[in-house]
This record gives C-alpha cells, structure tokens and sequence, in this order.
C-alpha cells in the first residue's frame, strides 16, 4: 500500500511514521518550510524518513509571507510563554498559522495525484482540536470529499485522507510510539527554541509535552 506522510519531525507524525512504516506501507514523506521560526524541525523530518527508509522526501517552501500574522514564524512577534498548559476554548494561539492544513493537505493531494499514490497520511491529535478548526474530524471529512470530488484521482479511485490520531491525546500516541521504539528524544516541539535547539520550556508546545511525558512518567524523554 502506498501513502503520503505529512512529516513535521514533531511527535504526532513521526509516530504515524514509525506505525504505518511497521504495517508496510510504501511511504512517500512531505515536509514544509514555511520559515518557521524553529528550524530544527526539517532536521528531524530528514533524520526520521531516513531512518525509516522512506521511498522518496519531498520538500516544499512556503512563502512565508501566507502565513504573516503568526508567530511560529514572524520576527515581530513574540510566541506567548506561559506556566502552565492552559487550553482556553475559542482562544486564537499568535502560533495559529492561518488555513495551514488547508494549504499543506492541497499540495499533499497535487503530490499524491502526480504519483498515483490513494492515501494521506496527516496526523493531527485530540488536543489540537481544541483551538486548531483545521485539525478536526469535521474539516478531514470536508476536505476529502473536495478532493474526492475534484480531482481525476479522486473521482476514478478515491484518495483516503489517514488520520489515525485524531481521537488520541498527545501521551496516548506516545505510549504507542514507545511500544514501536520511537526516539523522542530527536522529535521537535519547540516554537521557538535556542540556536542549539534547547526548547524554551513555557510555548504551549512546551508545556503540552512537559504534561505529556509527565503523565507517562517518564521526564528524560522531554527534551529534544
Ligand atoms: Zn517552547
């Protein structure tokens, strides 16, 4: 079975790496440069497709400027540090990258028609439901059924959109990446971390993996 995976070098779709590589799917990865502020991220994205022996890692940039008024990537802004991982309902994180996985899961489905490939691989989690509207259930079943619907791909075999954490929270995909050996110690997190790659400790990134491990008790595998 051939599919392509969304890979940000983070925890969520590296594990989704590590468990649809174990199941024996051909694997095409996709990573984005849209000038986020932490670059370690592609570092990782190549260190893991070449780990796991993906068949090809495709890159694309993103200009920067569409995703402007974020500051997971705008210099003038600051990335909100806090004490503790506070979820605030219909809050709108700075970090927001506006219509981001309506852009990524369009050029995943250009790439996956160009080469004959039926599924996608995007990995969002029950957590980022909360203040991301493009990492629910809701939009994965929309924009499927706009793509089924317009392209050749679509409507002669059906492209299915894999989403196998969108009911799991962050330590639940964990667990499972730990029973699959996955090195979380080279996962990226951090929207802002140092020039060495030391994670800030206080974005809500931070923090959501802080509780994440912490609930698994296991604190040598927080930090990247
Ligand atoms: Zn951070």
């Amino acid at each position: 079975m051939k599919a392509l995976l969304l890979l940000s070098g983070g925890i969520d779709s590296t594990t989704a790496l590590a468990f649809y590589s174990q199941k024996g799917y051909e694997l095409t990865c996709l990573t984005f440069n849209y000038g986020q502020k932490n670059q370690f991220e592609i570092q990782s994205s190549k260190l893991f497709a070449q780990l796991y022996k993906v068949k090809e890692h495709i890159f694309v940039d993103i200009d920067n400027q569409i995703f402007n008024s974020s500051s997971s990537l705008n210099s003038e802004k600051e990335v909100e540090k806090f004490e503790y991982y506070t979820p605030v309902k219909d809050f709108i994180p700075s970090t927001y990258l506006p219509s981001r996985n309506i852009i990524f899961l369009s050029f995943a489905t250009g790439i996956a028609e160009s080469r004959q490939i039926n599924n996608i691989i995007f990995s969002p989690n029950k957590e980022d439901s909360f203040d991301y509207p493009d990492c629910t259930l809701d939009f994965v079943e929309a924009f499927s059924s706009a793509l089924n619907k317009g392209t050749h791909i679509g409507k002669n075999s059906k492209i299915n959109i894999l989403t196998p954490f969108i009911d799991k929270t962050k330590s639940e995909i964990i667990e499972l990446g730990l029973t699959l050996n996955v090195d979380y110690s080279k996962t990226q997190t951090c929207y802002i971390p140092d020039e060495k790659g030391n994670p800030c400790l206080k974005c809500d990134a931070c923090l959501l993996r802080l509780q994440s491990f912490k609930k698994l008790n296991m604190p040598k595998f927080i930090q990247p």
